[in-house]
């Protein structure tokens, strides 16, 4: 059984500064492609999936593509909800077999955030589920989720340390400077203040927005105790481009199969690349072990 929670998987990914990668699924087979390239590098890896996703396909589909690949896979998989803002859509989450959820009030003003998020660490901690939170307000467009540029604001370390010792979370979003989707202009990202925050909570950190952030400031957010990176729009684009490029490449190829075939390659070799960039490779076997003991 290799279903796990983020909770016990990202203690051991800070602990031993690396992060794990999440990714979020658009059907089926990009999520057969996340679970063979962390078997591939002998990483852990966490599938997030979206409301919107959840919307499209229903908890049980997601559920029952979910459950045999992480059964039959010999690395630590979770099953995550990203961003996750109904209430009822988080409870059939737990109920069904998440195995970690998002609980993003983060629109909401502090004490109501966190009272929001305690309620959902409660219903979580009576199935070993792990969740995450957000500290701040992440600008930028995920999925339906639009956070306009002047609503977006960075975390307060203050309210991060009153809020991680008010509920024990498996990790947290704290905004610090990223954004969701593509950048325009640089990404603005503030070490100090991830540094900062690492430094008043025990609680290891997710790096939301990771799709078009360098590879020298992923790792510099890495060491600084991101044990979460999220990339979403980056395998939007191979999902497209891959079908695209080999439509133009074998424009007789009517033969849908070599279309998934192609793609399913592109995609695992993206995750693949992800989820080495960020240091797991390696790392899974040993920490299956360690969580099952
Ligand atoms: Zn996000």
């Amino acid at each position: 059984m290799a279903l796990t929670s983020i909770k016990p998987m990202l203690k051991i990914a800070q602990r031993d500064s690396y992060a794990v990668a999440a990714f979020n699924p658009v059907d089926y087979a990009s999520m057969k492609a996340m679970v063979a390239a962390a078997q591939e590098c002998d990483a852990p890896v966490i599938i997030q999936t979206s409301a919107k996703t959840i919307r499209y396909y229903g908890h049980e589909a997601l559920f029952s593509w979910f459950k045999p690949l992480a059964e039959n896979a010999d690395v630590p998989v979770a099953l995550h909800l990203d961003h996750g803002k109904d209430l009822d859509m988080i409870k059939k989450c737990i109920d069904i077999g998440w195995t970690s959820v998002m609980i993003d009030a983060s629109d909401k003003p502090f004490e109501e955030n966190l009272e929001i998020t305690k309620k959902v660490v409660a219903w979580a901690d009576a199935k070993g589920v792990g969740v995450e939170a957000e500290i701040g307000e992440i600008g930028g467009v995920e999925e339906d989720i639009v956070v306009a540029e002047e609503d977006a604001h960075l975390a307060d370390p203050n309210e991060a340390e009153r809020f991680c010792k008010a509920v024990e979370l498996g990790v947290f979003a704290a905004a610090i400077g990223t954004a969701h989707g593509y950048y325009h202009g640089e990404p603005d990202v503030q070490f100090d203040l991830i540094e900062e925050i690492n430094k008043r909570t025990a609680t290891p950190m997710a790096l939301h927005g990771g799709t078009g952030l360098d590879k020298e400031t992923i790792a510099r957010c890495i060491a600084l105790g991101c044990a979460k990176v999220n990339i979403s729009t980056n395998l939007k684009h191979v999902f497209i481009d891959s079908f695209v490029d080999h439509k133009k490449e074998n424009p007789t190829d009517y033969e849908p199969l070599s279309y998934l075939k192609a793609q399913f390659q592109a995609l695992k070799a993206l995750f693949a690349d992800k989820i080495t960039e960020f240091g797991g490779a390696g790392k899974g076997g040993n920490m299956l072990k360690e969580i099952e003991g």
